[in-house]
């Protein structure tokens, strides 16, 4: 028996491209050694957002109690966490059932790779015509002195508990939202970065999150070097710092199949080098983390597996990857997110949200919107700190990825009163038309 194609790993890439290549009458098989859904379902976007969700709303129910004059307090109790592992079970196995669902077989087991052409799970040998690698990351430990007594990010957003204090080692957008989701709880955070945090962000973003987890009282200390760590204990050029819980937030390394070299494929230490169509060698695709590529998110994952798969069907609506710019979104409170280039922009416009209606009405005023347009007045980048980022930041990815005009833009008429007029208001900041923003000294 021989299969068409063999997807190794069902994560969010995996899943979707077996779906996809089921759904188009190839016989798929998709391996898993895990739980379906991968990082993201099982220790991800998923229980960390989860995390950010109910956080979000404990803080906003107590600015609401003095918003509105209404006496509000809540307690966490463990049923939250318990709410959180119901989730993740029910995305976990639906993920499994919606690849079956489309026509493909799942096994749940480790896949090794023999040759081009066929795999080993236990002692059976699997033929395939194609490959597809879907293996993801793992956390990177950080190479410090006593790290055993340290968790990864994975296990820190399943947590079952709240730790009466933590000290998350790493700046990145993982310590960041574990460490202000954990303080919304009341555990006592301390966040250690090796640099400044955020560092791949603009500075806005960076200074605004540093601001907003400082407010709600994690310690966050920048520029630090971690000597060790003894027990509860992290010893560093800053001091000592105590935590119950040490976490380990350091980046992530590619999770490669065993039995990779058969294959001869261009590998570098941030993953597998492909081409336009994810096509990493003869028959053999990579989608998702496991690929030497930069920000690597969920829906990145997706729309690999949508690339790899179309160019395995040989679809006339093959589409090339680096046609596209990907969004980015940083879950904490304000929400960051981001698309295209800043370094394309040769002008840009902002638009606050402290003057947009919607946001003066629900009390969410922090942040705003900002685009940057080319010389010839294409959108090329957009950015958006405060409430709802995730939402608007989809519409700043499709009027960039279709290279809108701002001309075009600043006309769409927008609901009101709505976040996203914050974007049209952006836009007619170019024109002199933002007339819901004051104008600055020197207009
Ligand atoms: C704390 C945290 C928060 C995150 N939040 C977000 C977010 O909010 N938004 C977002 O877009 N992204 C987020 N991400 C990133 C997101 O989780 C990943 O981009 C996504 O999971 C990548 O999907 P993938 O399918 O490529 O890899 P994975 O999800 O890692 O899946 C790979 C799968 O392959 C399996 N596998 C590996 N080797 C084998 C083998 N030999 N045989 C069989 N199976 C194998 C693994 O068990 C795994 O299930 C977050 C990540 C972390 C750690």
């Amino acid at each position: 028996m021989e299969y068409d194609v063999v997807v190794i790993g069902g994560g969010t890439a995996g899943y979707v491209a077996g779906s996809i290549l089921a759904r188009r009458n190839k016989r798929v098989l998709v391996i898993e050694k895990n739980k379906f859904g991968g990082v993201c379902v099982n220790s991800g976007c998923v229980p960390s957002i989860f995390l950010f969700d109910a956080t979000f709303l404990l803080s906003r129910l107590n600015e609401i109690g003095n918003y509105l004059g209404i006496d509000v307090s809540a307690e966490i109790t463990p049923s939250l966490f318990s709410k959180r592992n119901d989730i993740v079970e029910y995305l976990s196995d639906t993920g499994r059932k919606l690849v079956e669902n489309s026509g493909a077989e799942t096994i749940i087991g480790e896949a090794k790779i023999i040759s081009r052409n066929e795999i080993k799970l236990d002692s059976k040998i699997i033929k395939f015509k194609k490959l597809v690698i879907a293996t993801g990351t793992k956390a990177k430990i950080p190479n410090i002195e006593g790290i055993e007594n340290a968790i990864s990010e994975d296990e820190a957003v399943n947590l079952n508990c709240k730790p009466s204090s933590m000290i998350i080692v790493g700046g990145g957008y993982a310590g960041v939202e574990i460490a202000q989701f954990f303080s919304r709880l009341g555990t006592d955070v301390t966040l250690l970065s090796k640099s400044r945090l955020l560092r791949a962000f603009p500075d806005e973003a960076r200074s605004a999150i540093k601001e907003s987890l400082e407010f709600d009282g994690v310690n966050v200390v920048e520029n630090v070097n971690i000597e060790r760590i003894y027990g509860e204990k992290v010893y560093t050029n800053k001091g000592i710092f105590k935590g119950e819980i040490i976490v380990y937030a350091t980046g992530r390394k590619p999770q490669l199949p065993e039995g990779i070299e058969k294959l001869n494929l261009n590998i570098n230490s941030n993953g597998i080098v492909v081409d336009e169509y994810m096509n990493a060698g003869e028959n053999v695709y990579a989608i998702g983390d496991v690929v030497d590529k930069e920000r690597k998110t969920a829906h990145s994952a997706i729309f690999d597996a949508i690339i790899s798969s179309l160019h395995i069907l040989n679809d006339k609506i093959t589409v090339r990857r680096n046609n596209f710019k990907i969004p980015q979104v940083i879950y904490t409170d304000p929400q960051v997110g981001i698309v295209g280039n800043i370094y394309e922009a040769k002008k840009f416009s902002t638009f606050p949200f402290n003057a947009t209606t919607r946001s003066i009405i629900n009390g969410l005023r922090e942040g705003y919107v900002k685009i940057g347009i080319n010389e010839e007045n294409e959108v090329v980048f957009g950015e958006v700190i405060g409430n709802k980022a995730e939402e608007l930041i989809n519409i700043l990815t499709i009027i960039v990825n279709s290279k809108m005009k701002v001309e075009s833009l600043v006309l769409m008429p927008f609901v009101h009163p709505s976040l996203s007029e914050a974007i049209v208001n952006a836009a007619k900041g170019f024109f002199g038309l933002d007339v819901d923003n004051y104008k600055s000294e020197n207009e």
